[in-house]
């Protein structure tokens, strides 16, 4: 660790007979410093992110008033300097800043606009040093409501509360954060909401005081995965294998119709346990709310819309939007793709494993799925990108393209091969981020096929579908 010498080490390094000043003071002692950057350089969205430093921890309060939707907050953030700074960027969208500090002093800062939010610019009032930890404190207020230069994450529902879905850019609408998937922390939350509400968070819930409830996210987690929300509705505890402690939130006076659903969730982590191993976090659960009409894999912490669950045909087929958010745990929440054109390595196994499920189920034969699959993708290729190289994101090339390049691999490897190459994938890669290219390269590495690297090149990246291993018919319509 370098730190600044002190007026003592400096008579320290005199007496030592370093008379020469120039000797004794060491360059980088004065040294500026430069401004972190703006951005990670993401392929597809260049602004997320911010450079010249790492975060290790968020410690976030957040106090909000349902109806209006006012909240003030603050965020602490402990971070490393990964160079010399004398300024540095976090990402926001629709704040009012009242004050930054920077390990106690007050820093200045500017707000100006960027892609997809704001930039918040903090000069500190010394240079961080290289590899040297600091705290940044942010104290602000806004309105969930508020205009935005992007999209938002807030979400609201009939209750006058909010549930936040944020993937891929939209935690910044909630908090200055660094926004990018490639730099993952732990979390602490510290949520305040009047009586008649419960709020939600990734993690583990670790008391109340009060009307302030607190959690923590021990396993790091990435900004686009927060799970908070402040709703009228129950808890609901259960225990999934191992003794795993699960939680879910479901809307309040519905528990006679959420709670069985809720339930499921047990049984589908055994399942997915024995495919990838061990659930990767402390908890999880499901949390359905009217004011979303999605599904997002928040860490630990899925969000459905009531509306997946309301199905015409008397069947549970929802288990398989209940199974894709599950399998995101282990890809895309526990392996976090290094960069958003890593984005299939998310959706491609949450896609494939739920069409497995569905199969099981009884409902579609997984081969059929994929030669439908098969059949559009020529055409997606040529217009959003082939899967490995999407020219951006929730499009089918990343979703049901991803999981034809899986099952692509499985008929190439063999079943027994691909599960070692998935199981694998997630242990070696726990807590972590991956990209494209590892995935490749650990593809051969476990199966000692070199020719799966061309191979899956050709899936991941070609222009065209390749031909589908063990089915010659096939081919693109
Ligand atoms: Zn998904």
């Amino acid at each position: 660790m370098i730190r600044k010498l002190s007026v003592a080490g400096l008579a320290a390094a005199l007496t030592l007979g370093l008379t020469t000043p120039s000797l004794a003071i060491p360059a980088w002692a004065d040294r500026p410093g430069t401004p972190g950057a703006p951005g990670v350089g993401d392929p597809l969205f260049p602004d997320l992110g911010n450079g010249g430093y790492d975060v290790r921890h968020y410690d976030l309060a957040f106090d909000y008033t349902p109806g209006t939707h006012d909240f003030t907050a603050k965020v602490t953030i402990l971070a490393t300097a990964t160079q010399d700074l004398s300024a540095f960027n976090l990402d926001t969208d629709g704040h009012v800043i009242d004050a930054v500090t920077v390990n106690g002093a007050p820093a200045t800062w500017a707000l100006a606009p960027g892609r997809t939010g704001q930039e918040l610019t903090v000069t500190p009032a010394r240079t961080l040093r290289n590899h040297v930890p600091f705290t940044v404190e942010i104290a602000y207020h806004g309105n969930g409501k508020a205009q935005r230069l992007g999209l938002t994450g807030w979400n609201f529902g009939a209750d006058g509360g909010f549930a936040a879905a944020v993937q891929a850019s939209r935690a910044d609408t909630f908090m200055p954060v660094n926004d990018h998937p490639s730099d993952k922390a732990t979390w602490t939350f510290r949520i305040t909401a009047p009586e008649g509400y419960v709020a939600t968070a990734n993690g583990e819930p670790t008391g109340r005081d009060g009307t302030t409830w607190t959690f923590r996210a021990k396993e790091p987690m990435a900004s686009e995965l927060l799970g908070l929300a402040v709703v009228k509705g129950v808890y609901r505890a259960g225990t999934g294998p191992h003794g795993l402690p699960l939680r879910h939130v479901i809307p309040a006076g519905q528990e006679d119709r959420y709670g069985p659903i809720a339930d499921l969730t047990g049984d589908q982590i055994a399942w997915a346990e024995r495919r990838f191993g061990r659930y990767p976090f402390s908890t999880y659960g499901i949390h359905v709310y009217d004011g979303y009409r999605n599904a997002l894999e928040n860490q630990t912490l899925s969000l459905f819309g009531t509306n997946w669950f309301n199905r015409t045909d008397g069947t549970t087929k929802y288990t398989t939007t209940m199974i894709h958010e599950l399998v995101h745990q282990w890809f895309g929440d526990s392996v976090t793709p290094a960069t958003w054109q890593d984005a299939w390595l998310n959706e491609g196994p949450a896609v494939y494993y739920a069409a497995v499920w569905g199969e099981e189920q009884g409902w579609d034969e997984l081969a059929d799925k994929m030669k439908v699959v098969y059949d559009k993708l020529d055409a997606v290729r040529a217009k959003d990108g082939p899967p490995g190289r999407p020219k951006g994101l929730g499009g089918y090339n990343i979703y049901d393209g991803g999981a034809l390049v899986l099952y692509a691999l499985r008929q190439e490897a063999g079943a027994a091969a691909f599960d070692r190459i998935m199981r694998t994938w997630v242990q070696r890669n726990k807590d972590g981020n991956a990209s494209t290219e590892d995935f490749v390269a650990h593809a051969v590495k476990i199966t000692h096929r070199a020719d799966l690297d061309g191979f899956l090149r050709a899936w991941l990246y070609g222009e065209k579908n390749p031909p589908m291993p063990g089915h010659p018919d096939w081919s693109a319509a």
